[in-house]
């Protein structure tokens, strides 16, 4: 090849143009560091109803109509040059299917009726683009199950032969959600070689996820933690993780330090300059503000609503820890589920000297919060890497988390020398131990100082993984 390898990243989030969790983070990030380790990234993603995209100066590049049975729908391909955010942007626009403020879910917290249709038309229209030129670009990287279709399709769909050599990279951010299609919806996909259509169909449906197990030459999943515990433990894809074993590898995601340093954070009115006590003082001052009872440890939780991340049990263990101990302040800053919302305010209005709930989705405040508090609580049942731990341990914020995925490797116990406080299960009775462990620790001043230096000078950067991203295609490009 006479060229640096040219990357093409398909996603659905990219930090900060449109975010919704650590994907975003990490295609936010990736390119950035990938272009020091000689790759050339280029990230597509849906164009959104989000400021980001108007407000950037952008270029339209190609026109063009997906065929349905018994319609068109036009797309249009829009450039922002590496110029604006460190790598080559491609905004694909479908009017009536992504010009909308929201990226996943309606105004009722759920996901689009018509994610099929969109998903489908986001992945053909990248693929008829890119097929209009091949050359473009050497290797796809997909992003989860939004992009699950693609690999397939670039094989065994007739319209994009000119596509069917190129090797093709997946990530897994998270496998919970999986893309799952009714049959009924076949007639969205260009046709293909229907002697292959069991590489899309798992349990009696199509499932992007699975699809992309089968038809991507390397995987990989955001920590090795996580990919130790999918063939274990993955609601129903276990034998698929078993059998493509031998692709997969686990790469742990990075922090972006352009963007998470105390020193510079565009969020925080204090920075951390000689002394982290201080930069920590200032800003649990600046936080706290009238909310919470003065001079008590201060336990964050920053995430989305979703049985995923353990909101229930930890709502309990707060709730009958309060009861007992008036001893420490609750600050939490979620949305998603309507029900949990609706407890989180509930826990605030009953212990309101010490529990704030903002059923919110503030990227300023979540900065201030890493930085101002004592503790983050991460009580996930499922992690697949986790950067709040990360952000957090970079502010001097200890981190409380579950031994599971990610958490497992980034957050090792304080009694192994570790990095936090580290729970079994997430049962009511171990989030309150790991509390009161937490309140032990912070009562005695010089470790809690020892840790919060500890932590925030570990090595957490893009850089080892960007590289081992970088090494993983250049390997895959020179097998072709
Ligand atoms: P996931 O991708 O499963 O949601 P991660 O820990 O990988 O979880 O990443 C979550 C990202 O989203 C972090 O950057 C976190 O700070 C951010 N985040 C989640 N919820 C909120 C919120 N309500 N307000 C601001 N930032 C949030």
């Amino acid at each position: 090849m006479d060229h640096t390898p040219r990357i093409l990243m398909a996603c659905s989030e990219c930090y900060p143009v449109a975010k919704v969790g650590g994907m975003a983070d990490v295609v936010g990030a990736l390119p950035k560091y990938l272009v020091r380790c000689g790759v050339t990234p280029t990230v597509v993603m849906p164009r959104y109803d989000l400021p980001w995209f108007y407000e950037h100066e952008h270029e339209l590049i190609h026109e063009g109509y997906l065929q349905f049975p018994h319609t068109v729908h036009p797309f249009r391909v829009i450039r922002y040059a590496p110029e604006v955010l460190g790598f080559e942007l491609i905004a694909i626009d479908l009017p009536g299917l992504f010009d909308r403020a929201s990226v996943y879910l309606d105004s009722n917290g759920e996901g689009y009726r018509d994610e099929p249709l969109r998903n489908i038309s986001f992945q053909r229209a990248i693929l008829q683009w890119w097929n209009t030129d091949p050359d473009r670009y050497d290797l796809l990287h997909c992003h989860d199950h939004m992009t699950g279709l693609m690999p397939f399709l670039m094989r065994y769909a007739y319209a994009y032969q000119g596509l069917s050599a190129k090797s093709v990279f997946f990530t897994i951010h998270n496998a919970l959600h999986r893309g799952r299609l009714s049959w009924s919806v076949v007639s969205l996909l260009p046709h293909f070689d229907t002697w292959k259509s069991g590489l899309l169909e798992w349990d009696e449906a199509i499932d992007s996820l699975a699809s992309a197990l089968r038809c991507s030459d390397r995987i990989n999943t955001v920590s090795p933690g996580y990919l130790e515990e999918l063939p274990a433990a993955s609601q129903g894809l276990e034998w698929i993780f078993q059998h493509e074993s031998h692709k997969m590898i686990g790469l742990l995601n990075g922090v972006d330090y352009e963007v998470w340093n105390p020193s510079t954070d565009k969020y925080l009115a204090y920075h951390k300059k000689k002394s982290l006590e201080q930069f920590k003082k200032k800003n649990k001052e600046a936080l706290i503000g009238s909310f919470a009872t003065p001079g008590l440890p201060l336990f964050i939780f920053i995430g989305r609503f979703a049985h995923q991340k353990g909101v229930d049990v930890m709502l309990r263990a707060i709730h009958e820890h309060l009861l007992v101990r008036q001893d420490a302040n609750f600050l939490i800053l979620g949305s998603g589920d309507k029900d949990l919302e609706y407890q989180a305010q509930t826990l605030a209005r009953t212990h309101s000297a010490h529990v704030s709930a903002l059923v919110d989705y503030n990227e300023k405040l979540s900065h201030i919060m890493y930085a101002g508090a004592d503790f983050l609580l991460m009580p996930s049942r499922v992690e697949p890497c986790g950067l709040n731990q990360m952000f957090s341990m970079r502010y001097g914020t200890v981190p409380v988390v579950h031994h599971t995925g990610g958490l497992k490797d980034t957050v090792p116990d304080i009694t192994v020398d570790g990095n936090g406080i580290s729970f079994n299960s997430v049962t009511t009775g171990d989030i309150m131990h790991a509390m009161h462990r937490s309140l032990e620790l912070y009562a005695d001043q010089a470790a809690m100082k020892a840790l919060r230096s500890k932590i925030s000078e570990i090595d957490l950067s893009w850089d080892a993984s960007a590289e081992a991203y970088a090494q993983e295609y250049k390997s895959l490009l020179s097998r072709t």
